[in-house]
Order: structure tokens, then C-alpha cells, then sequence
């Protein structure tokens, strides 16, 4: 069975081949030779992700799953959101994001937060959900080097180090991304 994953992120591909059935062959949107931005105009993580795998679904009538993930901070009520990758200013830098968050929690002491994702799967012409949250805090400074996005300033629950300060193969074993990935594979694989 072939599944178009609706990404251009190498990175995300990676992951979730390595996580799928053997019997599951993982087509990027490179892969099909789709080469333009699918606009993620919706106001919801879920509505986002649903998005992007129905519009590849309408065109290209192949099975697809798209993903969508935000930052949710309980004291700025669920803000950035599904603004995260533009909460810094529309050139969506991540060192620009982690400012404006710092600067928004200052003197804030409340500061539980958590990464959220959703995999919209469109398969037989009928939508699926799948979430990953993985909780956390947001600390006062940047620690670490690693990954991408908020990880610098995100501390999970029970851990000592940032996701930054973590290997790819220690954040990919806890974070909401391979959550979502896990229930989806265990859907496809029961299939
Ligand atoms: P996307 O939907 O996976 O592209 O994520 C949207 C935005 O959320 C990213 O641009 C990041 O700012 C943030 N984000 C999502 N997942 C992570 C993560 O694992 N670490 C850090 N930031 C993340």
C-alpha cells in the first residue's frame, strides 16, 4: 500500500518511515512531484492537518496523511497554538518565536505547557484523527542546541533536559509528534 505523506520536511519523513508497517510504502509531496505550499488557513491544529491531507486527497486520489503541531502555554490560554510557527512575526523564525514567548512569560511563574500534534489520515474517502501531547514547562532561558522550533525553552515533565539538550533518538521516543505517529501506524497496521 502506498501513502502520500503531505510534507516536504525530510525530517518528518524520516521519522515516520522509520515508525510505519513494512507493508506501508511513505510517498513524500517531493516523491509525487508536488511542489507548491498547501496554505494553512484554518484556525485549529486538527483543522490544519485535516487541511492539508484532504486537499492532496482531492487532487492526486491516493491514500494521504498530513500533520499539523503547536505549542500550547496554559498561562497565555493555549497561545501560540496554531500560531507557533509565526507567533515571532510572519518570516517564522524560531529564535524570533522564543523571544516573543520569553517576553510574554516574564515574571510569569505559571508556566506548564505542552506540544500538541495531530495526524489527519484520509483513507477510502473518510477522515481520521490522531493526537501526541507531550507535557512540559517553558524555562526562563535557552538551554541546548538540538532540533528545531521552541525545543531550546520547552522542559518536559520528569526530565532534566530541554529537547534541545536531547538526542534526535531520545526526543523522537517521548514527543507528541511520534505519539500521534504510534497511534496512527497501530490503526494502519490493524488494517
Ligand atoms: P509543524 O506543524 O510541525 O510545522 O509545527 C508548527 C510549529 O510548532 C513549528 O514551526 C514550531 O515552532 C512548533 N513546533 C512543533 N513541533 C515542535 C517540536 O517538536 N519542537 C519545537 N517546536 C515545535
Amino acid at each position: 500500500m502506498k501513502l502520500v505523506f503531505a510534507t516536504h520536511n525530510q525530517n518528518k519523513l524520516k521519522e515516520v518511515r522509520a515508525l510505519m508497517p513494512k507493508h506501508i510504502e511513505v510517498l513524500s509531496l517531493t516523491d509525487i512531484k508536488w511542489h507548491t505550499e498547501i496554505d494553512e488557513t484554518s484556525d485549529t491544529i486538527e483543522g490544519n492537518a485535516l487541511l492539508k491531507a484532504q486537499t492532496v486527497f482531492q487532487q492526486t486520489k491516493m491514500p494521504c496523511f498530513a500533520d499539523d503541531s503547536g505549542l500550547l502555554v496554559n498561562s497565555l490560554n493555549g497561545a501560540p497554538g496554531v500560531y507557533s510557527a509565526r507567533y515571532g512575526g510572519e518570516q517564522k523564525n524560531d529564535q524570533d518565536n522564543i523571544r516573543r514567548l520569553l517576553h510574554e512569560l516574564h515574571n510569569i511563574t505559571q508556566r506548564e505547557a505542552h506540544f500538541k500534534t495531530v495526524m489527519a489520515l484520509v483513507l477510502n474517502n473518510q477522515s481520521y484523527l490522531f493526537e501526541g501531547i507531550v507535557y512540559g514547562k517553558i524555562t526562563t532561558e535557552k538551554t541546548g542546541t538540538n532540533g528545531f522550533g521552541y525545543d531550546p525553552v520547552f522542559l518536559p515533565q520528569g526530565s532534566l533536559k530541554t529537547f534541545a539538550e536531547m538526542s534526535a533518538e531520545e526526543k523522537n521516543a517521548m514527543s507528541h509528534r511520534a505519539i500521534a505517529i504510534k497511534k496512527m501506524t497501530d490503526f494502519l497496521s490493524e488494517m
